[in-house]
């Protein structure tokens, strides 16, 4: 999702040849391919935006994928980088990696201030243990290694898969689901009490590009859209988006997760980015998105 939405944004911009690495030819986890790929295209510039991610329920199912394959993912990147002497990395991150009872909103200097929420804390630790590789590569090299922390992220390329997404692509499929079968409710996960703060990818994709071009420090830096909502709140959204009339009923025996996390913009508001995409506006196009999807998929099962 990430990564798609770095490409559409870089075409606009005049920066010559912009390389992936294709999942069938790189297995990032993998330094041997990591090494021969980056040796081979000898990048000029690295956006670190791939990572093992997803919910809450993915979180809990598969701790090793997300601490384990994150971890040799940013190692491999960055060592294989440094090799090749690029001139600047970008290494994304999130914000799970702050104090579960951080102050509101989030200032970057909360990291490691405190305990971390349990339910992502193996992708929380995998992150900071990027965070300052970065950091490290910066100090011992004199390399412009920096990080960039997106705040949750929504659009198209989102993974649908109800047990291993995150709320927005749920809550979408869910509420058309429910919509279709004329269901009178709409299962939300948890009480509806959490608050999150939701990003369209494709303002973080200009928020990125606008960072590799201003920023150098060895300090991370927040990147958010500056309000969040409830979980209730997105969940009557979203419903109202895909023209869902029914009610929400909350399944409390699915966690909650952290209560908040709300981060602090105002470093990156103070040189001059600020987001475009609004929440009702960003999820209209995702469902757009979705339903495109459903479109050519069926398209392409009846050929
Ligand atoms: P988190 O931000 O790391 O907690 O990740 P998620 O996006 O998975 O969950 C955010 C919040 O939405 C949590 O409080 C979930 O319990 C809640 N939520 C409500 N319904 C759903 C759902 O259908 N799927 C997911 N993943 N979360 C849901």
């Amino acid at each position: 999702m990430v990564g798609s939405a770095v490409v559409r944004r870089l075409v606009t911009e005049n920066v010559g040849e912009i390389l992936v690495a294709p999942r069938d030819k790189v297995d990032l986890t993998r330094q041997s391919q990591v090494e021969d790929w980056v040796a081979a295209v000898r990048p000029d510039v690295v956006m670190l935006a791939a990572a093992r991610v997803g919910g809450i329920a993915a979180n809990a199912a598969r701790p090793v994928d997300f601490l384990h394959d994150n971890l040799m993912i940013e190692a491999n990147i960055m060592a294989a980088s440094a090799a090749a002497k690029v001139s600047k990395l970008l290494f994304l991150g999130s914000s799970c990696i702050y104090p579960k009872f951080a102050d509101q909103p989030i200032v970057e200097e909360a990291l490691l201030t405190g305990a971390l929420e349990p339910t992502n804390q193996w992708y929380a630790v995998a992150k900071i243990a990027g965070i300052k590789l970065a950091e490290a590569y910066r100090e011992q090299y004199g390399l412009d290694f920096i990080s960039a922390m997106p705040t949750n992220l929504y659009g198209p390329g989102d993974n649908y898969d109800l047990e291993s997404s995150h709320v927005i692509p749920a809550l979408l499929r869910k509420a058309v689901a429910a919509r279709d079968a004329g269901d009178a409710n709409l299962m939300v996960w948890g009480t509806g009490t959490p608050r999150r703060e939701f990003m369209h990818v494709d303002d973080l994709a200009d928020a990125l590009v606008f960072v590799l071009k201003n920023y150098s420090a060895a300090q991370h830096i927040n990147v958010g859209s500056g309000s969040d909502v409830t979980i209730a709140e997105l969940a009557a959204t979203v419903a109202d988006v895909v023209g869902f009339k029914g009610g929400l009923t909350f399944d409390t025996s699915r966690p909650d997760g952290t209560p908040r996390k709300l981060m602090d913009g105002s470093k990156l508001a103070a040189m001059g980015w600020s987001p475009r995409i609004g929440l009702r506006e960003g999820l209209a196009d995702a469902y757009a998105h979705l339903q495109r999807d459903v479109a050519a998929r069926s398209g392409a099962a009846r050929a």
